[in-house]
């Protein structure tokens, strides 16, 4: 490889809310800056309600920031209109959520196909069926995700995020809802991605997940804390972690 630009770079990124009253506002994220390059494998950690989950939202383009830059493959997207953010995220990014987020009236193969704009077709059902097959699911392509353990539940979702061929990965607290052996199948698979080239960034409160990445970046109130190696970022492994179980 090249040396290459960052995939993403974000300088002084905002998002401030404005809760029913519009003098008390909320810095969710409070002038974060930070580069990804090609292939890191990242994770965010920091207590709830440190600005996690709206950091992801702004760097997969559910949302736009209040203040700051954001650069997409050295393209600024920071503000893209509703519209063009909709197509950078579907160009390039692949979203997967702690509660799967599945359409609950779409089989499996369905989920996955929806991201794929060129509709329907032929075409578009053997793409879904491939990234199905990625994640060991082929065989139940034709269920309902309420027919799905929640571990098979994720690894749709999974499939349905990189079905397009996304170069970054966003993962907000992906096995928070998963037991240890599921989480571990899950991570497994993230972990396959990223080794395939996937730029991944996850958000996780479990420390034995961080430590699987090789970037660790701590937030607190809305800024990064830390950013570094885990071993530095997290401090050095005492005991064995379990895997905790269960959501924040
Ligand atoms: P985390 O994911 O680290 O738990 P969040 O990003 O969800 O944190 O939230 C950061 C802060 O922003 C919290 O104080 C939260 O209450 C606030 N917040 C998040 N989303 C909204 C919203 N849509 N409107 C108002 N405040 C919000
Ligand atoms: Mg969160």
């Amino acid at each position: 490889m090249t040396v290459s630009e960052p995939v993403i770079e974000l300088t002084r990124i905002e998002k401030v809310y404005h809760a029913e009253r519009p003098e008390i506002a909320v810095r969710a994220v409070d002038g974060v800056s930070f580069k990804v390059e090609a292939g890191e494998s990242i994770a965010v950690v920091g207590p709830s309600g440190c600005g996690k989950s709206t950091l992801m939202h702004l760097i997969g383009c559910l949302d736009r920031p209040s203040g700051g830059v954001y650069k997409i493959n050295t393209k600024e997207v920071s503000q893209l209109s509703d519209d063009e953010r909709a197509k950078t995220r579907n160009r390039y990014i692949g979203f997967v959520f702690q509660t799967f987020n599945l359409l609950p009236r779409l089989s499996a193969l369905e989920n996955v196909e929806l991201p794929l704009l060129y509709g329907r077709g032929s075409a578009a059902k053997e793409r879904a069926l491939r990234a199905l097959q990625r994640v060991g699911l082929a065989d139940r392509a034709h269920h309902l995700p309420s027919e799905l353990s929640g571990g098979q539940q994720q690894r749709v979702a999974i499939s349905r995020a990189i079905v397009t061929g996304p170069s970054l990965l966003l993962a907000d607290e992906p096995t928070g809802a998963l037991d240890t052996k599921t989480s571990l199948e899950v991570l497994d698979i993230l972990d396959e991605l990223n080794r395939e080239g996937t730029t991944l960034i996850i958000v996780t409160h479990d420390l034995s997940v961080a430590r699987r990445m090789r970037r660790a970046i701590k937030m607190r109130d809305g800024r990064v804390e830390a950013d570094g190696s885990p071993e530095v970022v997290l401090g050095p492994r005492l005991q064995p972690e379990p895997v905790a179980e269960g959501g924040e």
